[in-house]
């Protein structure tokens, strides 16, 4: 997409659970060649969003458009192939198998071949291309060198990245991560960091969950800061970070 359209346009996003308000009337965009940071304190809906974003859970209220094209109520497996790949807020590699494998998984996801043909076992064609897509993001990523090692034997930054790799492999144009620095020591940041500048500037648009605010400073073009479930403000790092509200909610505790 050129850079500047809208890939992911999310209007007045409700979710509720049982009582409680997870999600309250949140509405914002992500256009190509952009890296929108999702913030906000513990418990503030950021994952949740994140889930009726990509159809993981289901919207009480509220619409979700892909390049134009309703998904709203869509299920994750259809928003994902539309172009939209996330990771989530916990690592989610098998960590016996190796890191090929395990991308390789994602590209099982963009092909054809539903769960129940993968089950079946694809041939040995169809499992050639999974494999060459997978080296193609594994390559993309940097980490070719880690290709046949366990997943569960990579440091953590190294793990998160083979994630994004294997979110590669659908050839997304909007790619969401959940909190894809947390836990990473300060190198492994800058690892990560280079890498989500190196997708931006090759035009995916990224939205993020980030607790850190120095890495989200450093690389978000926007923030939507969300506090009890609804939006707090939204704006450039600079214009969020003296926000008063934003101050006293966030930034300040
Ligand atoms: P964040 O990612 O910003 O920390 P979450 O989106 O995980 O916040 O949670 C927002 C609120 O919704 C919290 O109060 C959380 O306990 C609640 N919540 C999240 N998922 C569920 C669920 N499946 N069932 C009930 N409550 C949930
Ligand atoms: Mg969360």
């Amino acid at each position: 997409a050129a850079p500047g359209t809208a890939l992911l346009e999310a209007a007045n996003l409700r979710k509720t659970f049982g009582g409680l308000v997870a999600v309250n009337d949140i509405g914002f965009a992500v256009r190509a060649g952009e890296v929108v940071a999702l913030i906000g304190p513990n418990g503030a809906g950021k994952s949740t969003t994140f889930n009726l974003v990509t159809g993981v859970a289901r919207l009480t209220a509220g619409a979700v458009r892909l390049r134009g094209t309703d998904v709203t109520g869509l299920p994750a497996r259809r928003i994902a192939r539309l172009g939209c790949a996330r990771t989530f807020q916990h690592v989610k590699l098998v960590a016996g198998m190796s890191v090929i494998e395990n991308v390789a998984l994602g590209a099982h996801l963009r092909g054809a071949a539903g769960p129940v043909r993968g089950a079946l076992g694809l041939d040995a064609a169809e499992e050639a291309a999974l494999f060459a897509e997978a080296d193609r993001q594994l390559a993309r990523v940097g980490l070719t060198a880690c290709r046949d090692l366990p997943a569960g034997s990579l440091a953590l930054g190294q793990q998160r990245i083979v994630e994004i790799a294997r979110a590669l492999c659908l050839g997304p144009q909007l790619l969401l991560l959940d909190e894809p620095a947390a836990g990473l020591r300060h190198q492994e940041k800058q690892a990560l960091g280079d890498l989500l500048r190196r997708l931006r500037q090759e035009g995916l648009g990224i939205l993020l969950v980030e607790h850190d605010m120095d890495f989200v400073m450093g690389l978000a073009d926007r923030l939507v800061v969300m506090n009890f479930g609804a939006k707090l403000c939204e704006g450039a790092p600079a214009a969020v970070r003296r926000d008063p509200a934003v101050v006293e909610a966030y930034l300040g505790s």
